[in-house]
């Protein structure tokens, strides 16, 4: 089964945690501290496959997480990072975080795309050291990596699209037009997977077409296959929409012409808004009165209108030649832009407890809940540290680290976060 859609876990690596130690020498009495770092957490990278063609393997597999760092130990041993898990996808899979719905990352190009970020080591006790600290009891716990529940979705990457009934002949043509060998059958739904195969122009120039399975009545309702292929149409610059001109199979190309762009509107607005250029297939099946009729009708709607019958590739060429003067002339395919991760998302979950440890003056808040807002923001940035600050005080976590007893100028570390109180 061609797979489109894939819900999956990943969960990237914690940090190691730092350790406590001190050198022990003989005849030595206290030696220093040691204690070394923890060692940084895998990362989830997503990578593009150019061999993959479906999100099938995501099936089976539902879990994804990067190997934790090491802790550190005595003798100023850091401990080891964990390795990175790559994740293969084929070309033009988007990422999106599961409960916004915001697209992470539109992986269509070969950039591999860090989707969860390791923990980061925590620091052994010699960096706690100072000159009125000089034995530092404590060491700093890695931080948790990120954890994201995401969506997979496939929307392939095509410069044309291939729309029509069942049986009009798409897979025909593209097997008749470029090197791809999709299976042709006068059975209806034959096409279950997308099949790209690309066009060939001479001197270097080329496209890439997409046969598209059946588009169904119903389809921009979610019956059949209809709803789950129309995302693929979504990305194509330009749809050649071909139509059974004999109507061999009883009904009326003019009326599965308007069934099938009903349909785009209804699944999306913007399809309907996409250039298409009309192809009357089968001509040999056709009567004159039949193909004048149908030529009057798409000419007169002011489309591009052409006849073939591919399987003898007759009146390809002109139709190719068309499709690539006119893809010449309309943008570039669409790539998504990634969105941000509404960071409120997280202050609305049910749980929004934590817990304060104080060591050495130094006040540890803890809450899993706050950590993803820490993970994701910049807190080099004026606005999300405002942002931040807010939350500090919603959440009650200012008010209970007065009620611990901390005064101006005692540090407060937050994982990755430290800054000085001040009231
Ligand atoms: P798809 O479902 O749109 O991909 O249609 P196919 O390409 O699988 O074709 C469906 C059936 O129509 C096959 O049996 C083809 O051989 C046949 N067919 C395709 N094009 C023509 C044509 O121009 N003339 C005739 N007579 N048959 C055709
Ligand atoms: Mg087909």
């Amino acid at each position: 089964m061609f797979v489109d859609k894939a819900s999956i876990k990943i969960k990237a690596g914690d940090g190691g945690n730092g350790a406590v130690s001190f050198r022990r020498e003989k005849y030595v009495a206290a030696g220093g501290p040691d204690g070394g770092d923890g060692g940084k957490g895998g990362n989830i990278v997503f990578m593009v496959d150019s061999n993959l063609s479906t999100l099938a393997d995501f099936r089976y597999k539902r879990k994804y997480s990067a190997p934790n760092g090491e802790n550190g130990s005595g003798g100023r041993k850091n401990g080891r990072k964990g390795e990175d898990l790559v994740i293969c996808v084929p070309r033009g899979t988007i990422i999106r975080e599961a409960e916004s719905g915001a697209i992470m990352a539109d992986m269509s190009g070969d950039e591999p795309f860090i989707a969860a970020k390791g923990g980061r080591g925590g620091w052994g006790n010699p960096h706690f050291a100072t000159p009125t600290r000089q034995v530092p009891r404590f060491a700093k716990d890695g931080t948790p990596g990120e954890e994201w529940d995401i969506i997979l979705e496939l929307k392939l990457l095509a410069d044309v699209g291939l729309l029509g009934f069942p049986n009009v002949g798409k897979s025909t043509l593209i097997s008749v037009v470029s090197e791809a060998k999709p299976i042709i059958a006068d059975y209806h739904f034959t096409t279950i997977t997308p099949v790209l195969g690309v066009v060939s122009m001479g001197e270097g120039n080329s496209f890439v077409m997409a046969d598209i399975p059946g588009l169904i009545e119903g389809a921009g309702d979610g019956v059949g296959l209809g709803h789950e292929f129309l995302r693929h149409v979504e990305r194509c610059r330009l749809l050649v929409h071909i139509v059974d001109a004999g109507g061999s199979e009883g009904r009326d190309p003019i009326d599965d012409f308007n069934i099938i762009n009903a349909e785009l509107v209804k699944f999306n607005p913007s399809l309907a808004d996409k250039p298409q250029i009309v192809v009357a297939n089968k001509m040999d099946l056709a009567s004159d009165e039949q193909l004048k009729r149908l030529e009057e009708y798409f000419t007169g709607k002011g489309y591009e209108y052409y006849t073939m019958c591919a399987p003898i590739n007759e009146g390809t060429k002109p139709l190719i030649n068309a499709v690539w003067n006119k893809l010449q002339t309309l943008p570039p395919v669409i790539n998504y832009e990634p969105e941000n991760i509404p960071l409120e998302m997280f202050e609305k979950t049910d749980d929004k407890g934590f817990s304060i440890t104080v060591r050495d003056n130094v006040y540890f808040v803890e809450a899993k809940w706050l950590l993803k807002i820490i993970q994701r923001s910049d807190l080099d940035d004026y606005e999300s540290l405002q942002y931040f600050q807010r939350v500090l005080v919603s959440s009650g976590i200012i008010d209970a680290l007065i009620e611990k007893g901390i005064r101006e100028g005692d540090t407060v570390s937050i994982y990755d976060f430290e800054f000085d109180f001040v009231n």
